[in-house]
């Protein structure tokens, strides 16, 4: 299965796909985690990616395509995958469709104070990258990852002011794309969340539970 999870900032793409990737086998690429670890270095990409990431803009598609086919080029043959955060413009999509032919676009559709009270109150994992929440997702111990032990820490473009801006973003960039898929026919799985107390497992068995009838796990 080649899927993409889609959907704005903050709807659960990488908590669900983290758990999908357990369940279906499969790889999730997310482009946030890999620029997070590419701003890590204090290299001048590193520098040049943290100038868009801070500020809530897209990273230019250039820069993201190529990193997008080294990841791609380490996927096993044959090995399924979820790409979460990419394409997020019409540019991006239209090189997708020369690189690989996607199965189906897994959409998550949350209302913006959900995505505003979720971003804010998020922990990330230091080492691995697993998503928590200091109110509705917690970790069994404060502060330490459940899954690797690694230190929870809150990213900088999730205040108040960044988390409106990357709204924006997706609003007028990423949004648009949908009709990419729509007009090839690529088959949608859709999940709309309405409750900020949602657990993720309600919506990963909703979503395979679509992904079955579609023939795809
Ligand atoms: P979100 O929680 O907003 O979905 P991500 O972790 O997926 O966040 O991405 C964080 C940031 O990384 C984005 O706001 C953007 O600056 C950059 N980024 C991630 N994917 C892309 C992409 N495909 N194109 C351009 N920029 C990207
Ligand atoms: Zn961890």
């Amino acid at each position: 299965m080649k899927a993409l999870i889609f959907g704005p900032p903050g709807s659960g793409k990488g908590t669900y796909a983290s758990r999908l990737q357990a369940k279906l086998a499969v790889d999730v690429i997310a482009m946030g985690d890999i620029f997070r670890e590419i701003m890590k270095e204090d290299s001048p990409l590193g520098k040049r990616v943290k100038g868009f990431v801070e500020k809530g803009l897209l990273v230019p598609d250039d820069v993201v395509v190529e990193v997008l086919r080294q990841r791609l080029a380490k996927v096993s043959s044959g090995k399924g995958f979820i790409l979460d955060g990419f394409p997020r413009t019409i540019e991006q999509a239209e090189t997708l469709d020369k690189i690989a032919k996607i199965d189906v676009v897994i959409l998550l559709t949350v209302p913006d104070w959900i995505i505003v009270e979720r971003l804010s109150t998020r922990r990330i994992c230091r080492k691995c990258g697993e998503v928590y929440n200091v109110r509705y997702l917690k970790p069994k111990v404060e502060g330490v990852c459940d899954k690797c032990g690694g230190e929870l820490y809150q990213r900088s473009d999730d205040t108040a002011e960044v988390i409106k801006d990357r709204i924006r973003v997706y609003e007028r960039q990423t949004k648009p794309i949908l009709q990419h898929y729509n007009e090839r026919r690529i088959p949608f799985v859709d999940f709309k969340c309405e409750k900020l107390e949602t657990p993720p497992e309600v919506a990963v068995e909703s979503i395979l539970k679509e992904l079955k009838k579609l023939n795809l796990t």
